[in-house]
């Protein structure tokens, strides 16, 4: 099982170059724990858990800057029933080549959570690893 220490170092990250090197060491040793719940940062609502982690382009994690300068270290899970996807799909200035994407937030606080991504009958949601709490 994931210990809280570990979860903490996933969770926390802040310097990411370092980080991301860092995480996919302990996410690799972490691979087959199910039960372990990530919850919203906020409001501490169960948002995902480990076992709904996807490899997207290879990889769990991705770090992306948006159009504003505002830079994000961002996990993959193929569900997340915390979250609501809300607003306009949009193809623009997409972090995933061929997939649209929306915003999608905690159901209950609102807080931004990431961004639900889809194409065909493809899906993800792109989770911003700092808003997510391991309780
Ligand atoms: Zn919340």
């Amino acid at each position: 099982m994931l210990n809280h220490t570990q979860c903490h170092e996933v969770l926390e990250a802040e310097t990411l170059e370092s980080g991301v090197k860092g995480l996919q060491d302990i996410i690799d040793k972490i691979e087959q724990d199910d039960a372990h719940k990530l919850y919203c940062s906020q409001c501490h609502q169960a948002i995902t858990s480990l076992k709904n982690k996807t490899h997207i382009q290879g990889q769990f994690l991705h770090e992306r800057i948006n159009p504003a300068g505002f830079q994000f270290l961002i996990g993959c899970f193929h569900q997340s029933l915390g979250c609501d996807v809300a607003g306009q799909t949009s193809m623009e200035y997409t972090w995933f080549d061929g997939f649209h994407w929306q915003q999608c937030q905690c159901s209950q606080c609102e807080q931004a959570m990431g961004w639900y991504f889809s194409r065909y009958n493809q899906h993800f949601y792109a989770l911003i690893m700092r808003h997510l709490a391991c309780k």
